[in-house]
């Protein structure tokens, strides 16, 4: 099969949707009357040992989308992937999940065991209005990945129209999230997940109310240079916190003992932080942490200045004073946008910080801020300490929250407005 380049695909999109006014034609007020709808979702859902669903928030996330095509007359022809199967993995096939996302929609779903070719197509051809049929892992054929050409001609055949609303996968450049766009000129949608991923970054990144906000917390400095390199230009406030700051911290002349630190962004960590006073930013760091005498729940621990930590200790937390004035610059922000932990909140001893963050935040949206929690470990925290319900957007994409965050062009995206 030919595949097509993914490369220049890439590089055709240089600027960020977020730099541009481009249109976003989405599933609202079309008709979708006797259509069968091919609607990409991110089902990539946890399954156990038992083979159940242990969180179906992913499922959850794209019946807007669903109920919204059926109530308008269409049917649904579900896409998705599920792990990363070498082959045909019986392990990883949808016929899983067809009961939990059957008890999620409320409505009676198909299975069909496969995702492309003639049976396939003749199992979604005879689609009656209001009905739902999930195919086969998509991953079960590598083509999908590679962003196959002739693979994403074979899925479209499966349906008259394209709505993707797998925000999760919208950063690849994969045969159903991107390329199979184009065999549906007029016909391709954001759906509401999509449509709503989007607009919560955008406001982030471009149309928030001052002063904007941005906490960056979580392991490491280097895997977060892309995003504070391209949010300084977004943001009024930028508070540092979690194991990232021992670098600044070292930078700066502070002994951070056995903490977390990247000796080799210390000078990267000093310009970064020239750049932030350059361009208006003030940047908060931590003034005392909660330290610890080993990496466990069980380690001794106290308080102390964040640049006096004694050698056989590390910084695990943020210390009390620290969250006083994180608070005031919570409470004066009007739009925040969060990513990460402000410290090792899986160990309950150290969590207070990150716990702590999340009440401030949740009392600032209260208060009329808008907020975004994004990318891993703090939607993880977000949900395990009972704030879900309290921040105006929780981005269900990782990989692709991040990536929007530096600023780059999701592929998924941009295929629906070209
Ligand atoms: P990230 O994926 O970069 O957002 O990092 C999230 C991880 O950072 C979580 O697993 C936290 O436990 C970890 N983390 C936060 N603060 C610290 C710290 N002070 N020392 C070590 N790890 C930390």
């Amino acid at each position: 099969m030919f595949s097509i380049p993914l490369k220049p695909f890439a590089q055709r999109y240089k600027k960020s949707i977020f730099d541009k006014n481009l249109s976003m034609q989405t599933i609202v007020n079309q008709d979708f009357s006797s259509r069968r709808v091919i609607v990409r979702v991110d089902f990539n859902v946890p399954i156990d040992d038992q083979l159940q669903v242990t969180d179906s928030t992913r499922i959850r996330a794209a019946k807007e989308t669903i109920d919204y095509i059926l109530k308008k007359g269409g049917s649904c022809v579900l896409l998705s992937h599920l792990g990363r199967p070498m082959g045909k993995d019986p392990k990883l096939t949808l016929s899983h999940i067809v009961s939990k996302v059957q008890e999620v929609l409320e409505v009676p779903v198909t299975f069909f065991g496969d995702c492309v070719g003639q049976q396939a197509e003749a199992a979604t051809a005879s689609l009656t209005p209001g009905s739902v049929i999930l195919m086969e892992n998509l991953r079960y054929y590598k083509e999908e990945t590679a962003g196959d050409i002739e693979f994403a001609k074979g899925l479209s055949k499966l349906g008259d129209c394209y709505v993707n609303d797998a925000f999760g996968t919208a950063h690849r450049a994969h045969a159903s999230t991107t390329i199979m766009a184009q065999f549906f000129k007029d016909h391709k949608y954001f759906g509401r997940l999509l449509e709503k991923e989007v607009n919560a970054i955008e406001k982030v990144m471009k149309s928030g109310d001052k002063p904007v906000l941005a906490i960056l917390g979580g392991a490491k400095v280097s895997s977060k240079i892309t995003i504070i390199e391209n949010m300084l230009d977004k943001i009024d406030h930028l508070i540092i916190g979690g194991g990232m700051v021992y670098t600044f911290v070292k930078a700066q002349g502070g002994k951070v003992g056995r903490s977390i630190c990247e000796d080799d962004y210390c000078d990267y960590a000093l310009t970064l932080l020239d750049k932030a006073k350059a361009k208006g930013v003030q940047v908060h760091l931590p003034s005392d942490v909660i330290i610890g005498d080993d990496f466990s729940n069980e380690a001794n621990k106290k308080s102390c200045k964040v640049d006096e930590i004694p050698d056989d200790w590390e910084g695990l937390d943020a210390g009390p004073e620290t969250l006083k004035s994180f608070q005031k610059v919570v409470m004066q922000s009007k739009t925040i946008l969060w990513n990460g932990p402000l410290g090792v909140f899986e160990l309950e001893n150290f969590a207070k910080g990150t716990i702590a963050l999340g009440e401030f935040i949740s009392d600032s949206t209260q208060a009329g801020a808008f907020s975004l929690v994004g990318g891993g470990d703090s939607v993880a925290a977000v949900k395990q300490f009972g704030f879900e319900e309290k921040m105006s957007y929780i981005s269900t994409g990782g990989g692709a929250m991040l990536e929007s965050l530096e600023g780059k062009t999701l592929p998924g995206i941009a295929a629906l407005q070209e």
